[in-house]
């Protein structure tokens, strides 16, 4: 499979681009991409949203950032990917509907002999096409349909520039360090030897427009940290010391309504009951409890949880 139309190659200094990108993969639709190209040469920062297709403030963020870009500040080369996964975005589904795959999962991709070939093969053009040209990598991300997140924004352990920029983001998100998961589209392009940031935000299927507030100004501080300057307003610089949120989801092995009896934010202590999860008469079938201690990072949006299914996310 070769891409041969990439117009944002071609981009002149202090031109803009924006159209839809045929991936090459059949039963898959093209995706939208923004680009600029800065007077002046510098960083090539990648932004994405929508790996998720119901999750919807970073494709927001992305889309402002871009309506607002002063092309003439900017140095270096700036490409949004506001819908990654186009088909589960039409779908309003966290995965691609034609076989099932988690594009968040299928990172850096295959074209051959992949559980969900389509999006192994989706995740194969994006990464070879935008993250391997890329220098920096910012993945937006919220709790979709099924799960509500605590704004964060983190780093992977041994990323250092990703670290400061991310505590450099602002808006609140607490630190984070990300687990190291494979297929992971921030893990898989710091493994490539990029500077790779992923965020959460809120989640519910909504779009709320604090997180798109928080996702554009963050990305403004990180492009100012980067000399990249996006326009006048990115706000003074802040440092975030707080101690990273780390550690990881909880799945329940039980299907049932999960009332849960704590907030998202709160800290725990491993053995702390999160919650119980009751049958369809009302009897409880089993008490949910933290494996490990930490600040509760995620919850249910959906409460009605099949078995395998996050409960919390914890560290
Ligand atoms: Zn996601």
């Amino acid at each position: 499979m070769s891409i041969q139309n990439k117009p944002w190659e071609k981009l002149k200094p202090g031109e803009t681009w924006r159209g839809w990108w045929e991936v090459g993969v059949s039963d898959l639709p093209a995706i939208p991409v923004l680009a600029a190209r800065g007077k002046a040469g510098g960083t090539n920062l990648l932004v994405t949203g929508g790996v998720h297709g119901d999750e919807y403030e970073g494709p927001a963020a992305i889309h402002a950032l871009f309506n607002d870009l002063d092309v003439a500040r900017l140095c270096g080369v700036w490409i949004g990917l506001p819908i990654v996964n186009s088909a589960a975005w039409q779908a309003r589904a966290r995965r691609t509907p034609v076989d099932n795959g988690d594009l968040n999962r299928a990172f850096p991709g295959a074209l051959t002999g992949a559980s969900h070939p389509t999006t192994a093969a989706l995740a194969q053009a994006v990464f070879e096409t935008f993250v391997r040209p890329c220098d920096v990598l910012v993945d937006l991300h919220s709790g979709g349909a099924a799960l509500v997140h605590l704004p964060m924004v983190g780093w992977y352990v041994g990323g250092e520039t990703a670290e400061k920029l991310a505590r450099g983001f602002g808006g609140g998100l607490h630190p984070w360090i990300v687990p190291d998961a494979a297929g992971v589209l921030s893990y898989e392009a710091h493994r490539a030897s990029k500077v790779a940031l992923g965020a959460e935000w809120g989640g519910g299927a909504r779009l709320d427009p604090e997180g798109v507030k928080a996702y554009t100004l963050g990305l403004r501080r990180v492009m100012a940290a980067l000399n990249m300057p996006p326009s006048e307003r990115a706000g003074p610089s802040v440092f975030d010391a707080r101690a990273p949120i780390s550690g990881g989801y909880q799945e329940t092995q039980t299907s049932g309504l999960f009332a849960s009896s704590i907030r998202l934010g709160e800290r725990v202590a491993a053995g702390t009951t999160l919650g119980v999860l009751y049958d369809a008469f009302g009897s409880a079938l089993e008490e949910i409890k933290a494996k490990r201690p930490g600040i509760v990072a995620a919850l249910p949006h959906i409460a009605l949880l099949r078995a395998g299914e996050r409960v919390a996310y914890i560290g």
